[in-house]
């Protein structure tokens, strides 16, 4: 047996994959891909095949892959100071500095970061932010948190509840009894004969009954990423924001913008809430802040909930509450090198540009296609969304795989576009560092993959 083929056993036999079917895995039904590196928007495999990586891991690998820069950072750090805890006071330089930068990031308002090491974390830490605020200021019955349908806010036991998507409940007893999930603001999905305007107010209206019904005394928090990511890469209607965050104010919610996603460029501008005029009290980062050249994700309080937090400390000491890599030296180490590089190279104007361009040349390939029926998308995120009836906007039937299908017939032309899980979705978030060129590759290979799936299944 070759090294390769006692790989791919062990991999059958021993790991665990995330998100990934168990049966066809272990009985090599689904085959495996060993992922041996990468350069710029590129990876490659164990057979030595390039791919474009239209997709940037999981909207992750914002600078690209192979940043030398970024490896050094971490390598000097782990020379110097592997790790310290944060507990009590205790720093390093580092995340001192990726403190100043992050609040320098985010929208006005805000005070203080809290680090974790991924997007769930963060999102737990969000909630238990938000029962600590509330019951420090004597609300003990202000506790549930609405979210969206086809949101995603993680797979925990609270942040899966906060996710919209029922694969993410099913057989784990989810959603706890405090999450409740709005309507999705999917304009393409809304009501026949409504225009974007009356389809915000519909949006909003919904809102307000579910506040109502569950008691304004009972809400805390609302939870939305700006631009929602694997519910489908939804763009919200004109002046949706603006409308909810009106009904937040009037029944005293805190808005949580979880900018997981969306933050450190990748909408065009440095995070989703300054493009979309949101002044959320919290802000849940991740992905982008490192580019996943190491785990790390950042809470950024504002300085409403900063406040309470710190008058409850004189009476009620410190907030029990850590993890043992919160703000972990090496993590901050490559986050530092990560926004040099992104702040250097201008990556969120090159989002904005290149972005941009990507959406119109989809628009331009996609619009009128028998099998298209949406194309969306907001900086360097884009969607092309699939219907067996484009006209009445009927789907497929899910078992036909019409999505699945594509994105394979994308991956044996070299580019990785993302089959979203909700829905026959195409989803693309290349790195920000995407040429034109590149995009014009992108928007090639996914015409011919669509075009062949179409002859299959039209
Ligand atoms: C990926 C993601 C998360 C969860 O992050 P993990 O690091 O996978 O735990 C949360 N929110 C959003 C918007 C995400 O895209």
């Amino acid at each position: 047996m070759s090294h390769l083929e006692s790989l791919f056993e062990q991999d059958r036999a021993h790991f665990m994959h995330p998100s990934t079917h168990a049966h066809d895995h272990a009985s090599g039904a689904l085959p495996g891909k060993i992922i041996t590196g990468g350069s710029g928007v590129h990876i490659r495999d164990h057979q030595g095949r390039e791919y474009l990586d239209a997709f940037a891991g999981l909207y992750c690998v914002n600078v690209g892959y192979g940043r030398d820069e970024i490896a050094e950072a971490i390598y000097r750090q782990a020379k110097e100071l592997a790790y310290y805890h944060t507990y009590v006071g205790h720093s390093s330089e580092a995340i001192i500095e990726l403190s100043t930068r992050v609040i320098g990031w985010a929208p006005q308002g805000m005070k203080k970061v809290y680090y974790g090491m991924s997007g769930s974390d963060a999102n737990e830490t969000q909630i238990k932010l938000v029962r600590y605020y509330n019951n420090v200021l004597g609300r003990p019955q202000k506790k549930k948190i609405i979210s969206r349908q086809r949101g995603y806010h993680g797979s925990g036991i609270m942040t899966g509840s906060l996710t919209g998507l029922a694969s993410f409940h099913q057989h784990f007893d989810l959603p706890a009894p405090d999450i409740k999930h709005a309507a999705c603001p999917h304009f393409y999905k809304a009501p026949a004969g409504m225009d974007e305007a009356a389809f915000v107010r519909h949006c909003v209206e919904d809102l307000e009954r579910l506040i109502q019904a569950e008691g304004p005394d009972t809400v805390a928090a609302f939870i939305g990423e700006p631009v929602m990511g694997t519910g489908g890469i939804i763009v919200p209607p004109a002046g949706y924001w603006e409308a909810i965050q009106a009904v937040l104010a009037k029944y005293d919610i805190l808005l949580i913008a979880d900018e997981v996603v969306c933050a450190f460029g990748r909408l065009g501008d440095r995070m989703g809430s300054q493009r979309y005029g949101m002044r959320p009290d919290l802000i849940t980062t991740a992905k982008g802040l490192t580019s996943a050249y190491a785990p790390l994700s950042a809470v950024i309080v504002g300085e409403k909930v900063w406040d309470v937090i710190d008058s409850a400390s004189a009476r009620d000491g410190a907030m029990g509450h850590g993890w043992t890599y919160s703000g972990h030296p090496i993590c901050a180490a490559a986050a530092l090198a990560n926004l040099d590089i992104l702040e250097r190279e201008n990556l969120t104007a090159n989002a904005a540009e290149v972005g941009a361009y990507l959406n119109r040349q989809l628009r331009q390939a996609f619009e009128g296609h028998p099998l298209v029926g949406e194309v969306r998308g907001d900086g360097m995120l884009a969607a092309i969304e699939f219907m067996a009836d484009r006209e009445a906007r009927t789907p497929f039937d899910p078992a036909l795989k019409v999505g699945p299908k594509v994105s394979a017939a994308c991956l044996e032309r070299g580019m990785i576009a993302r089959a979203m899980p909700h829905g026959d979705i195409l989803g693309f978030a290349p790195p920000l560092v995407l040429s034109q060129a590149q995009a014009d590759e992108i928007v090639g290979i996914a015409k011919a993959a669509v075009d062949t799936v179409a002859n299959e299944v039209l």
